[in-house]
């Protein structure tokens, strides 16, 4: 299974400012940057899949849904939980801030597909099952653990403390990696607690709940306390954890 994180900074910076993951070529977690791909790249992804509704998860998927248009049946599917997919009709695709894409799709000429996702579900698109689990981020938020048959790499999305994302994986056992969040260094402990993140003690708290031998990938550091975050991890002395490369393609 090959993954990128979307480089969402000008480099040499590598900071992460947004999220999309493609896994494969044909299947994105989340659209925080998916629509400022290369057009070509763009128009082999069909499935993606949305986390929650949080603009740095969701910030160029209007644009990515009108750059790969095409008139005809086919389009590019959403799958999200229902709350986000009526969020974004609400929100997004209101015909204020984006044209009602979902109204404005016909059976012979479609702009997009909507399928809702059930937690625990798993759904098979391009190759890959994709289990949605819910994790704990304030706003109702799946995390997926996607397997090609022979790795499966878990994507927790944004989350705090939780736990049936953890006992799920318990039983998956070609399980590679996780790409885990840290927000917020540990002075901000108290505020990653309310918002629903991860602080750098907090991450290595809740890998105790997942005693396997797997590539632990820390994503998603506020780029103002990236390099604290990165300080933190360091000195902790955990085996196996890393932090992202944006742009590099992970083989599992
Ligand atoms: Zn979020
Ligand atoms: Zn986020």
């Amino acid at each position: 299974m090959q993954v990128e994180l979307l480089p969402s900074s000008v480099p040499p910076s590598g900071l992460q400012f947004l999220t999309t993951y493609l896994v494969g070529d044909a299947v994105a977690i989340d659209a925080g940057v998916v629509g400022l791909l290369a057009l070509g790249r763009q128009r082999r992804i069909r499935h993606v899949f949305v986390t929650h509704e949080h603009l740095d998860h969701i910030a160029t998927l209007p644009v990515f849904l009108e750059n790969v248009y095409e008139p005809g049946p086919e389009s590019v599917e959403i799958l999200a939980s229902r709350e986000v997919l009526e969020f974004l009709h609400a929100d997004i695709f209101n015909g204020r801030i984006w044209p009602d894409f979902f109204a404005l799709s016909r059976p012979d000429d479609a702009f997009v597909a909507a399928t809702a996702l059930e937690p625990l579900r798993p759904v098979t698109r391009a190759g890959l099952t994709v289990t949605p689990v819910p994790v704990s981020h304030g706003v109702a938020t799946l995390g997926f653990v996607v397997d090609d048959g022979r790795a499966a790499v878990a994507f927790p999305s944004d989350t705090g403390p939780t736990e049936a994302i953890w006992r799920h994986l318990a039983s998956v056992p070609n399980l590679r990696a996780v790409f885990l969040e840290v927000s917020f260094p540990d002075a901000h402990a108290h505020l990653a607690a309310r918002v629903g993140h991860h602080c750098t003690t907090s991450f290595a708290t809740e890998m105790h709940k997942l005693p396997r031998d797997v590539r632990w990938i820390v994503v998603h550091r506020k780029p103002c306390y990236a390099e604290t975050i990165a300080r933190e991890i360091a000195a902790l002395g955990l085996p196996n954890v890393e932090l992202v490369n944006p742009g590099f393609t992970y083989e599992f």
